[in-house]
């Protein structure tokens, strides 16, 4: 069953990362990018690293 996401990675990047641009808060929190140290504010990252994942070929 986990080989169909193969097919479909592009847009799973990409819904990832309208997600994490979505959410509300301000620099990460466990709805959009999962656990994290306090304070560390990975949102832009995490975003900035999925677009360009979904960008490569
Ligand atoms: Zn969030």
């Amino acid at each position: 069953m986990s080989e169909k996401i193969f097919d479909r990675w592009d847009e799973l990047l990409r819904r990832a990362a309208d997600h994490v641009s979505a959410c509300r808060c301000a620099s990460g929190c466990p709805v959009c990018i999962g656990a994290q140290e306090a304070g560390i504010g990975m949102k832009q990252d995490v975003n900035s690293l999925l677009r360009v994942l979904a960008e490569e070929k």
